[in-house]
């Protein structure tokens, strides 16, 4: 849908770039209850739509002719993988319509990260994909909502941020798909990017990139088609080594992945080892059984991204988000 502000004259000169808003909830469009609206307590995610998002961001109009769709409205806690492929879909069919105009997409802070590198996964480099999010609902004060939509429009709509893989935007910092991740459960600053730090700043005095990114040019790993069946997804679990660690859950999936009871069967485990990635002895021999049956164990460093090798920079979760997608590419 095209937003009617949209055509109100430029602030600057020469012709505003397009930005197509995909609204798929998250705290940024929460709500709270009337008498919690000052702390923003007991919300709800997934409120309001994305058209009174970018009411709520005064001047966004006067960076770029906006166009929105609203993709899905919920907690991002509840996101499927189903929703990559949507928005994937969505970008990809915006990008064939308006060819270098970016698009921004709203989202829950929670899966961001998981949402964000399965983007970088499924699409091309090309015009920039921004996602945004806010730590505070809509109407508590100093929502950093409107703020942190402001910014992203802005860095979608800027050419410098093209090519770059898929980006995201919070508290005047822009990351990388690749590295960032939800740091902090409550704080505004909530995300980073680990020792990498963001790839560059949006503030008053405009996109400034401090840095490349090595590596963000990658083919999909797979087609972003709708899939009718869920099993066409490959069963990729975690599970974490700790004190007393017994394996007796790995053998558990194994027996019902063996008996046809879990469906899809086990494809890949990703495991949260201690350290650099060491796994307690009991839970080992579990492993071990499991890579026997056929089964992809990556152990991960629970102590933060994996350093160097094929997944490094890539936290759990986002190995997990590439397992899966390498298991899909690999079905279709
Ligand atoms: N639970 C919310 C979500 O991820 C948290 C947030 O958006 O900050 O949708």
């Amino acid at each position: 849908m095209q937003d009617p502000r949209s055509e109100s004259p430029a602030a600057g000169t020469g012709p505003l770039p397009e930005v197509l808003v995909l609204g798929t909830g998250g705290t940024i469009a929460g709500v709270a209850p009337a008498a919690d609206t000052a702390t923003g307590a007991g919300y709800t995610a997934g409120v309001l739509g994305v058209e009174q998002l970018l009411v709520s961001a005064p001047g966004v109009h006067q960076h770029a002719r906006l166009e929105f769709t609203q993709v899905c409205n919920i907690d991002s806690k509840d996101a499927r993988p189903a929703l990559w492929l949507d928005l994937a879909r969505a970008v990809r069919d915006w990008r064939a319509r308006a060819g270098t105009a970016g698009c921004v997409i709203t989202h829950g802070s929670d899966t961001l990260e998981e949402t964000a590198y399965a983007l970088d996964c499924l699409l091309e480099p090309g015009s920039p994909v921004v996602l945004t999010a806010s730590m505070l609902p809509a109407a508590a004060l100093s929502a950093d909502g409107p703020r942190n939509l402001f910014d992203a429009v802005r860095v979608a709509g800027d050419p410098a941020a093209a090519g770059r893989g898929v980006l995201c935007v919070a508290h005047g910092r822009v990351h990388a798909a690749r590295d960032l991740s939800k740091q902090h459960p409550a704080r505004i600053d909530a995300f980073g990017s680990g020792e990498r730090g963001p790839l560059g700043f949006i503030d008053a005095g405009g996109l400034r990139f401090t840095r490349e990114q090595p590596g963000a040019a990658q083919r999909p790993l797979a087609a972003p088609e709708a899939s009718a069946e869920d099993a066409r997804w490959p069963r990729v679990e975690m599970v974490c080594s700790h004190a007393g660690a017994d394996g007796e859950l790995v053998r558990a999936l194994l027996a019902a992945s063996a008996a046809g009871t879990l469906r899809p069967p086990l494809h890949a485990l990703v495991v949260l080892g201690t350290g650099h990635g060491t796994v307690h002895q009991d839970l080992q021999a579990a492993l071990d059984q499991a890579a026997a049956a056929g089964v992809r164990v990556q152990v991960v460093p629970r102590t933060g991204p994996c350093e160097g090798g094929e997944f490094d920079g890539l936290n759990a979760a986002k190995v997990r988000v590439r397992l899966l997608l390498e298991g899909l590419g690999a079905a279709q």
